[in-house]
């Protein structure tokens, strides 16, 4: 379901997320994808189409994340609000492990986010490490 987002609202959320996914922060230009606006409350729950409530999202986070607005911490297996890319900032609830390859959870919101959008995808890891040597990676935000 698609939804119209003025070409003015786009710019500004781009540039707010830096033409990277909120999420798993890989740079559009590196993908041949067409990132995505996500709306992070689900418009099925009520979420509007605006700035506050749009982020830019790789299209594999936008699939996994679907209308969810919770999922379980791995460790703790309690239910958790995902992490919110306009109301929270991604260096309090994650980092990148030593050499760039995963994203580590730091708080159980970064723990259940990564978990449910599988944020360290094989394929994902796979890539980032071409990035790595590529010197295009990871993303300076
Ligand atoms: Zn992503």
């Amino acid at each position: 379901m698609s939804v119209y987002i003025s070409v003015e609202l786009q710019r500004q959320i781009r540039n707010k997320f830096a033409n990277c996914c909120a999420y798993c922060r890989t740079a559009e230009y590196l993908t041949v994808t067409t990132f995505e606006f996500e709306h992070i409350t689900p418009r099925s729950s009520g979420g509007e189409t605006v700035f506050e409530n749009l982020c830019l999202s790789c299209p594999s986070c936008n699939r996994y994340k679907a209308s969810r607005q919770t999922a379980l911490d791995p460790n703790t297996q309690q239910k958790i609000k995902l992490f919110h890319p306009q109301q929270q900032l991604w260096t309090e609830h994650f980092a990148w492990n030593e050499d760039a390859t995963e994203i580590i959870g730091l708080t159980p919101i970064g723990n259940a986010t990564i978990s449910a959008l599988k944020m360290n995808r094989s394929q994902l890891i796979r890539v980032r490490k071409m990035w790595i040597k590529m010197n295009e990676h990871p993303p300076n935000i």
